[in-house]
């Protein structure tokens, strides 16, 4: 393989028990040279100072279909092998879980798998440099071959969570046929799509849909407000869109906001949480894209809510561009991730519809903070985080939109961090709360 090669052994082989052991040795140099860095040069000390070589990555996943793609695939000289359940175990040397032991669980414990974990320290000489986010791992559970191989495949990436390749469109394909069976009513399914996706929203997007719609069709769906969650388990990692609503619903609740707008609600992750909360009354999400309504719909399973809970929400389809007499006479509007797409000679539409019509006692506008940008190492410098962006505003950029906007509408604004903060350029969301 282009960067390196593996190698199989079996190190027992008798009636009872067969262990096939894989050892790769990653080649650093073929790694740099190959086609796996093209895409990445914002940093690039980091092509050649990295873990790849001794852990277990994408690059095993790569392995693994290589070495065991018959089994993988089931085409091997004895299928009905490769189909039988059998007690399985994987061990692995050096696994890197980003997002600790939490994480780690989170991912195979759903699946059935018994886990012992062994973690090491970053530096055995150094106790207070404090943990590394390297394990040994051992995973057991009674399944088949191909399927132990197949939830290698897609979970040890998500845990490494940086691949060592381009991630394009056929990845979506790729994680719908493996995830085939599995990964539709896994708990953390968000997180492992994102992470497996390298964090491409278009795509996550295309791969959550499509996880959605073969959900909905199965029978017996249940409840939405139950819906099953990993939020405990994953905190640790917990990613910064889940951050970002978790903070928007704390001020929305610290207002004691009973009618909520949610202006530009996309697929309705916000929705959610709000449908959840009983402290909600009313609830009302719009947004001009018909095919994200359409989503919603399905994702909170409208159709099956007990009529008490039906009638809290209501979705819209229409333009935040236009005023809407729909949408006066709320408490709160969150406006999360949205400004950015729109045109800059056309935000001042907005900024009317938003804050002289629906005037609402209390609005929420969150948008990246563009100086963070540097600290994400995979967006080349100048880049916005997202094609369909149209600016990214630093701290300072926003706080005078958010000034003005008081000025000319009689708001109060309080200018809020979402995320880890730098201390140079601050998080990576900032956050408007305008009070009336
Ligand atoms: N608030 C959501 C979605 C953010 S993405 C979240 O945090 O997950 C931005 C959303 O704004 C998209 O769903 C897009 O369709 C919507 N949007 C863009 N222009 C809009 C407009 N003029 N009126 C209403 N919604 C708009």
């Amino acid at each position: 393989m282009w960067y390196g090669k593996a190698h199989v052994f079996y190190p027992e082989a008798s009636e009872d028990r067969c262990t096939a052991a894989l050892l790769m040795e990653v080649d650093p140099v073929g790694l740099v040279r190959g086609r796996g860095n093209k895409k990445d040069d914002s940093f690039r000390l980091k092509q050649y100072v990295n873990d790849k070589p001794y852990v277990c990555s994408s690059l095993l996943s790569t392995s693994l279909t290589k070495v065991f793609g018959s089994a993988i695939s089931g085409k091997c000289q004895n299928p009905d092998l490769v189909e039988q359940i059998m007690p399985l175990e994987a061990k692995l040397a050096v696994l890197p879980a980003r997002g600790g032991e939490a994480f780690l669980r989170s991912l195979f414990e759903p699946l059935g798998y018994e886990l012992e974990l062994e973690r090491h320290a970053l530096d055995s000489k150094f106790s207070d440099w404090g943990e590394s986010p390297y394990f040994t791992v051992s995973l057991k559970n009674s399944t088949t071959l191909k399927e132990l191989l197949t939830h290698l495949y897609v979970l040890i990436p998500v845990l490494d969570n940086d691949k060592h390749y381009f991630v394009g469109d056929d990845e979506v394909e790729k994680l719908l046929r493996k995830g085939d069976g599995w990964l539709e009513d896994h708990p953390a399914k968000d997180t492992i799509t994102r992470r497996y996706l390298k964090h491409k929203k278009s795509l996550v997007r295309i791969a959550l849909d499509r996880l959605v719609e073969e959900d909905a069709e199965d029978e017996g769906a249940q409840d939405t407000t139950q819906e099953p969650s990993s939020v405990p388990a994953v905190e640790e990692t917990i990613s910064l869109n889940e951050q970002r609503l978790k903070d928007v619903l704390q001020v929305l609740k610290e207002n004691g906001a009973k009618k909520i707008l949610d202006l530009g609600c996309g697929e309705g992750n916000l929705l959610r949480l709000l449908l959840r909360d009983k402290s909600f009354e009313k609830i009302v999400g719009i947004d001009v894209s018909y095919r994200s309504i359409e989503i919603v719909a399905k994702r909170l399973r409208l159709k099956d809510l007990l009529a008490r809970d039906r009638n809290r929400i209501e979705l819209l389809h229409g333009s935040l561009m236009y005023r809407d007499q729909r949408l006066a006479g709320y408490d709160a509007a969150a406006v999360v991730e949205v400004i950015e797409h729109l045109d800059p000679p056309r935000l001042a539409a907005f900024e009317r519809v938003v804050f002289e019509c629906a005037r609402p006692e209390t609005v929420v506008v969150t948008t990246p903070n563009s100086e963070y940008n540097v600290l994400f190492e995979t967006l080349p410098v100048g880049k916005l985080r997202h094609d369909d962006h149209r600016f990214e505003w630093s701290r300072q950029e926003f706080e005078a939109w958010c000034q003005q906007l008081c000025k000319r509408f009689k708001y109060e604004v309080e200018l809020k961090t979402v995320g880890p903060v730098d201390n140079t350029v601050g998080s990576p969301t900032q956050m408007g709360v305008f009070r009336r």
